[in-house]
Order: structure tokens, then sequence, then C-alpha cells
């Protein structure tokens, strides 16, 4: 396990993503790879909680995808400025080959590389990401909109009658934790602490940002943490979430 993540490779690709996803064009568009990602392996992401998440698949294949340009520079090494800065971004050392007389003759060594610096972005983004509900949230439609009534029909057995996804049978401890501790152990609709540290009786729930019988799936990326009341307010309605942080700066105390 790794207990770090190279911030400054995923704010490049968290941004890219977030903007593609929220529809700015004219920037960069790949979210047309979110529909090409709906097959069975998809599917086995979005019926149960799994650490490598539907976003980390999107990343991967959006920045793979954004990436492919760069190899069509011929000779390659036209394009040696590129790689070094991206292997540089990614925390990665520059091999001795990456050079201008080199890099032809390495240039499988060179698409292994990037590979893997394009992994770690992707690890990256999504430490950056999953901490922005409103992103999250954006996400979620797209992957609903994904999941139109053809691939509910082809794929029956993982929905019930009514043509939503069941609820998982228990929520794994680990996302429980990656969700409570992203969200700082309050309800993220009314801030109140649920932490059980000053008062023992505020409840938490694990809540699905959109809900099962809206459309929402069990990815990781579709829960937050609400408290028991918020939990049972919301309901069955869609509700966006709350984008709000708890701060720790305040520029109004001197
Ligand atoms: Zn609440």
């Amino acid at each position: 396990m790794s207990l770090f993540f190279n911030i400054t490779a995923g704010y490049d690709l968290a941004q890219r993503v977030v903007k593609s996803v929220h529809g700015l064009r004219g920037f960069y568009d790949y979210t047309e790879p979110i529909f090409s990602l709906v097959d069975e392996k998809f599917l086995t992401l979005a019926a149960k909680p799994h650490k490598w998440t539907i976003l980390h698949a999107f990343l991967l294949d959006f920045e793979s995808e954004s990436l492919e340009s760069e190899y069509d520079a011929l000779p390659l090494c036209e394009n040696i400025d590129f790689f070094r800065g991206y292997l540089k971004m990614t925390g990665m050392l520059l091999p001795d080959w990456l050079s201008e007389s080199e890099i032809e003759r390495h240039s499988d060594l060179l698409r292994n590389l990037i590979n893997f610096a394009i992994h770690k972005a992707t690890i990256s983004a999504f430490q950056i990401l999953f901490n922005d509900r409103e992103f999250l949230f954006e996400f979620n439609i797209l992957i609903r909109q994904a999941i139109d009534d053809d691939v509910k029909y082809k794929n029956k057995k993982w929905f019930n009658t009514n043509g939503y996804l069941r609820r998982p049978t228990y929520i794994p401890k680990w996302l429980e934790k990656a969700v409570y501790h992203r969200d700082k152990g309050r309800c993220q609709a009314c801030f109140k602490d649920v932490s059980g540290v000053i008062f023992q009786f505020n409840q938490y729930h694990l809540d699905h940002i959109i809900p099962l019988y809206d459309g929402g799936i069990n990815d990781p990326t579709n829960f937050q943490l609400l408290c028991r009341e918020c939990n049972l307010k919301k309901g069955k309605k869609e509700q966006k979430p709350s984008n709000q942080q708890v701060s720790f700066w305040d520029i109004s105390i001197a």
C-alpha cells in the first residue's frame, strides 16, 4: 500500500476531468469514454463497492486517450520535452535513454514508462476528486445516463424488476472509513458532528448521493456521510450535495 500520492500530477489531471465532466467544451471533451466503458466489468463495479472505482477506470481512460496524440510526433525526439515534463510532474526519475539520440530505439520502454506515470496520475487525481462531492454528483449523473434501458435490458441480472441496482448486502469497513474521514465526521447536509467524540447519540448513515431508486450506483464515488435526521429527511429525493469543506484557515481572526 502506498500512503502517499503526488498532488501536482493529481491536480493537472483532475482539473481537466472536472472541466470535461462539467461540460466546459472547447477545453477537453473526453466524457464520451464513459459510455464506451459500459460493459460487464463496468456493471460489476457499479453493483458493489470496489477499491478500484469507476472513477479510477475513467481517469485512466481519459488520460491514456489525451496522451495518445503525443506519440504521433515523428520522430519521437520532436516531443521529448513533453515526455520529460510529464514524467517529472508525476515524480518519476528520467532514464538515461530519454535523450534525443536514444529515444527512438526505446519507444516500447517509453510507452511502459508513460503508462506507469498515467497510473500514478490516476491514483493522485482520484484522491483530489473524491473530495469534490459536486463533481462526484455530476459524474454519477453521467453514469446514470450511460446505464440506459438498452444496457439494463441486455444485463438483467444486475438489476431488480424496477430496473434499479440492488442494495449491497454490506458496506465494507474500508469504504465507511474512507467516507467518514473524507467528510471529517460531519453530516454533509447540516454539518453536525457525528463522530461520537463529543455527543455519542448523533448517528451517521452512509448515504447514496444519487439514490439507488433514482438510478444511482454502489460505486464508492456515490457515497457521503449524513446524519440520521438528514438522511431520513432526504428520503428518495435527488439532492445535489454540498461542496462546502471545513476550513483550516481563517483570515478574519487577527
Ligand atoms: Zn444532518
